[in-house]
């Protein structure tokens, strides 16, 4: 099977292990009686009592040194969604009391994970499929009430599709099991066919090294590699918090360890060799130890450390006193997270430079969209906007505030003046991640100033639009909208709502050598390499209309306008897209076809939007769930009744609902990140018709509906289907649907 091997240690049951055939055991399914041959007490349970966490991990390692399997502390104890659904693609039900448990995936394989290596039952997953880890007693008896909880919701196949499926070649040519991978591996046709063309497409790379294999799905890479030449792999998704190396030198060296021992280390990289890191770190000081490889996705493994580097901002117990570095460079804030992390914020030694940077800091890493600073009774207050919710970072005696804002001002070169609404922007470097940030001033009474920073994070700004999440249907409108040579796409939501991120990621999939690109934005958000991009500016008389002008005579062929806030904007805008321009532009409106009742509010011609109205979206964006701790639970018949009557739903729900639960990943809220809803209405015939004879919104809903368009609130209730949010991070859009009661 294939476990984590130890080079130059004992393993009895182990060595070699992809050579080990299928146990004539493992072909039994439910219907047999469970395993009567008494398992023996491992050297695990009988110095479990009265045990500590230290003794715990002591035992781990001593048992994966003895069967050459590394250990894991998982970071849930639980079983993992994607884990759960490879299960019952591979696996079929077991009858054995004690099986390995499934707690993650590396792509195509299914990691398991037990106390106790000398068991053999494993769901009849082919042991090729499996990656073992040990884990704890504790570890694996929550793991496992977790599954008896999934599979009582939905129960599990009889037999397995993977039973009898051969093993991978053993010719250490990647390319063979790829081949091998499209024979033999359970999947559908149509996945099939998708791998087929992905391998075909891209032959000529070099499959020898995971640099090479980059074109496929995260982790099979790594997978593939790790079948073809027997190297460990592991996840590292599935990797715990980390203490025993500095995040930045983490960061250096893309690497991440999956367990630190007192004998070994396992160390998640993308290459075999990991001599620099461990050179640089032996140089530290620091003792010899021998360092494990187990391969992992490059890409898994930076997002591994920047999360990591998310948890230790939110633990305060670790952080303690030290010095801070300064940049000479005016325009970028150089701001160290190691450094930060060593910072104790309740230190009243601190100077404002180093409160305002630890803030930034620990707002930056929790992924904050917004930082405001006030003055809240009397008190210095600094809330972070997260997954669009305000939470306090830190607050001070309110008369350090006026230092906290003049600190600001000066990152942003703005001048001191108190009286007065400003704007401006400056950059912030996190290690090799750049941030920059929008300040904007605001007078409040008393004298008092407020700021209000948007981070603009420059390496997400920019999306392809596969990255967007879209449905097939969605995905087709967009394609024929931004195909047109004419015509008028307008992006409604509230600030905040991810509209600019919508826009960019249209204009950038017609972003060609043969296509002229203009915008007119307030601010710029993003710089786009091939799109001509101007801002507004009121002191040199650049507004939306006058720039829309000017704009039509650097001959465009598709024209952004950031906003059309009134009525010369939205003709100017309108007259452009029936002139052999493709025009977006966003506007406010609460849903994509009250857009168009409020566009002819503002005296557009209903004829000329008939013309030239191409797609109408609206978007908002909602909670994630968490999918370290999202717990499924079974949908009631009214719950089916209810998405049904919403017409998201015909027939029964085949999988479990979701609800947030919370755990450290998260910080006890249960979601982490957001999605976008998009509501996305295609103007066609009998559509423009309605248009053109300024028809009601409901009349406009009516024949939407027929060509398939559906709701924010119906769009919110596929997310829910789909175990991606809930019917409370949804229930504020339900004014857009049908008005039926939600059941408890
Ligand atoms: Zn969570």
């Amino acid at each position: 099977m294939n476990s984590l091997q130890i080079e130059g240690t004992d393993q009895p049951h182990y060595a070699d292990a992809r050579q080990i055939q299928p146990l004539s055991g493992e072909s039994r399914v439910a219907m047999l009686e469970p395993e009567e041959e008494p398992m023996v007490q491992s050297s695990y349970e009988s110095t479990e009592s009265g045990s500590d966490a230290g003794d715990a991990l002591a035992r781990l390692e001593e048992l994966s040194a003895q069967y050459g399997i590394m250990p894991v502390q998982l970071p849930r104890s639980t079983c993992s969604v994607p884990a759960e659904t490879l299960l019952r693609q591979l696996g079929r039900m077991t009858a054995v009391e004690q099986p390995w448990l499934p707690v993650g995936t590396i792509g195509p394989l299914l990691i398991v994970g037990h106390y106790d290596p000398r068991h053999q039952e494993c769901w009849g997953v082919p042991p090729f499929l499996t990656i073992r880890v040990l884990i704890d007693p504790q570890q694996y008896h929550s793991v496992m009430k977790d599954l008896e909880g999934r599979l009582r919701i939905k129960p599990i196949a009889g037999h397995n599709s993977a039973e009898g499926m051969p093993a991978p070649p053993q010719t250490g040519k990647v390319a063979d099991v790829m081949n091998w991978f499209l024979q033999y591996y359970p999947q559908s046709d149509r996945d099939r066919e998708k791998f087929r063309k992905l391998i075909a497409e891209n032959d000529d790379c070099d499959f020898s090294n995971l640099a090479g294999l980059k074109f496929l799905p995260r982790h099979y890479g790594a997978a593939f590699l790790s079948l073809a030449t027997g190297h460990p792999v592991y996840n590292p998704e599935e990797a715990p918090a980390q203490t025993h190396f500095p995040d930045g030198l983490l960061e250096k060296h893309n690497v991440y360890p999956v367990f630190c021992g007192h004998q070994r280390i396992f160390l998640l990289s993308s290459v075999t060799n990991n001599y620099a890191f461990e050179d640089e770190w032996l140089s530290s000081g620091s003792d010899a130890v021998e360092m494990v490889t187990v391969l992992a996705d490059p890409t898994a493994i930076g997002a591994a450390v920047a999360r990591n580097r998310g948890r230790s901002s939110r633990d305060k117990a670790k952080v303690d006193v030290g010095d801070l570095y300064f940049s000479d460079n005016t325009s970028i804030v150089e701001i160290d997270p190691t450094e930060m992390a060593r910072v104790n914020p309740q230190n009243p030694n601190n100077t404002p430079e180093q409160v305002v940077q630890w803030v930034l800091n620990r707002a930056v890493q929790a992924r904050a969209s917004d930082l405001h600073i006030e003055k809240y009774y009397n008190t210095a207050r600094f809330r972070a906007r997260i997954d669009g919710e305000l939470v306090v970072m830190h607050s001070t005696g309110e008369e350090e505030l006026p230092r906290y804002i003049a600190l600001i001002k000066n990152y942003a070169n703005m001048p001191q003046e108190r009286q007065k609404l400003l704007d401006a922007r400056f950059a912030m470097k996190f290690g090799t991640r750049r941030i920059d940030a929008r300040v904007a001033a605001v007078p409040c009474r008393k004298e008092q100033q407020k700021l209000i920073l948007r981070f603009l994070d420059k390496q997400d700004g920019v999306k392809e639009l596969s990255a967007l999440n879209l449905s097939e249907r969605q995905t087709s409108i967009i394609k024929r909208t931004m195909n047109r040579d004419q015509g008028l796409a307008l992006v409604t939501g509230p600030t905040g709502s991810g509209k600019t991120t919508t826009l960019y990621a249209f204009l950038n999939s017609v972003n060609a050598d043969n296509i002229n690109i203009q915008t007119i934005e307030d601010p710029i958000e993003y710089e786009i390499e091939g799109i001509n991009q101007t801002q507004t500016d009121p002191v040199h008389g650049i507004d939306f209309p006058n720039g829309l002008r000017s704009l039509l005579r650097a001959d465009p062929d598709v024209i952004l306008i950031g906003e059309s806030r009134d009525a010369e904007t939205a003709s100017a805008s309108i007259n452009a897209a029936l002139t052999g321009h493709l025009v977006l532009t966003t506007l406010h409106a609460n849903d994509s076809l009250r857009a168009i009742s409020r566009l002819l509010s503002m005296g557009v011609e209903p004829y000329l939007l008939a013309d030239a109205l191409a797609l109408s979206q609206a978007q908002r964006l909602v909670r994630r769930l968490c999918s370290y701790c999202k717990q499924p639970v079974a949908p009631t018949p009214e719950v089916e009744v209810y998405l049904q009557q919403n017409g998201v739903l015909s027939g029964g729900l085949d999988d479990p609902l979701y609800q947030a639960i919370g755990c450290d990943e998260c910080n006890n809220t249960g979601y982490s990140g957001r999605i976008a809803l998009m509501e996305m209405c295609e103007t066609n015939g009998e559509f423009s018709e309605l248009v053109a004879s300024s028809a009601p919104v409901s009349e406009l809903r009516r024949v939407a509906l027929k060509d398939g368009f559906m709701t924010l609130y119906q769009e919110g209730l596929v997310q829910v289907i789909g175990g991606n949010t809930t019917f409370d991070e949804i229930s504020c859009l339900s004014y857009t649907s049908s008005g039926l009661e939600l059941p408890s």
